[in-house]
């Protein structure tokens, strides 16, 4: 491994190993990995794991209290790090830093709505297994079998909403489902309120998002985390 740069000199390096890895779709998997004893995070937040010069960052999905670590991450076909990680072997040793991020959530009298898009889901996993109930949430995915960990998010959510692509050739997908983009059905069946918005994935659903809530839903607070 490459040795740490000056920078990374002053932030401390966690060594962590892989206790297992396990696909949720063709393209998404879960990686569970072993958790240093003087780590601490924030539901929400994220590590930075060190690959040779490689630096790829990934949201938390267990909560503060669990006794490992866990990540959900998309394989990017051609991707320099994705396609490594999706291959490690339980025992591999990993390197990371963090706790790193202000993804976290903020109780307030307002009503929560998050916004994800794909592995965009990842933080509000680690925020629900710390307790975090009554939200809205929804997740946009290409098709219903991305809607992963929905056994989780259904019965803490106050509304569910998966939001599939308008394309998608579906049957069963369940009740409560949207086709078109996470935007669109804001912008058709949001009540007009003030919300605190979370909004975690793609940078173009974010700047929808956000452009959507000045116009629509004044007074709202927008937290965001933006992965690509
Ligand atoms: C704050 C933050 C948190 C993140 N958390 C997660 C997480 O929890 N789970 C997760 O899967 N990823 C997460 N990412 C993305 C992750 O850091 C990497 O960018 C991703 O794994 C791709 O790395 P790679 O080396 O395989 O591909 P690269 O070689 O870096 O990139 C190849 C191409 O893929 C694009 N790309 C990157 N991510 C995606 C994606 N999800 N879908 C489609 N195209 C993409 C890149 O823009 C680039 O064009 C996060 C990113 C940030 C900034």
């Amino acid at each position: 491994m490459k040795p740490p740069t000056s920078k990374e000199q002053d932030v401390q390096i966690y060594c962590t190993e892989v206790l297992d890895r396990f696909w949720l779709t063709d393209r998404v998997f879960e990686i569970k990995l072993s958790k240093p004893s003087t780590f601490r995070f924030m539901a929400g937040q994220r590590i930075r794991l060190l690959h040779g010069a490689i630096r790829r960052d990934y949201s938390l999905i267990t909560a503060p209290h669990d006794p490992t670590l866990a990540l959900c991450l998309k394989m990017i076909e051609g991707g320099e790090y994705s396609p490594i990680l999706s291959s490690a072997e339980p025992g591999t040793r990993l390197s990371f830093t963090g706790p790193m991020g202000y993804f976290t959530y903020r109780p307030s009298n307002k009503p929560a709505v998050f916004v994800a898009t794909g592995t965009g889901i990842a933080p509000f996993l680690s925020m629900v297994r710390t307790g975090v109930t009554d939200f809205t949430l929804l997740h946009g995915v290409h098709e219903a079998k991305s809607l992963y960990y929905q056994d989780i998010f259904r019965p803490a959510a106050r509304l569910y909403i998966p939001c599939l692509a308008a394309d998608a050739d579906e049957t069963g997908s369940g009740e409560n489902v949207f086709r078109g983009r996470v935007s669109h059905y804001l912008a058709e069946h949001l009540a007009p309120n003030a919300y605190d918005f979370y909004l975690c994935g793609r940078q173009e659903m974010i700047r929808d998002v956000t452009l959507l809530v000045d116009e629509k839903f004044p007074g709202s607070l927008i937290y965001t985390e933006v992965f690509y």
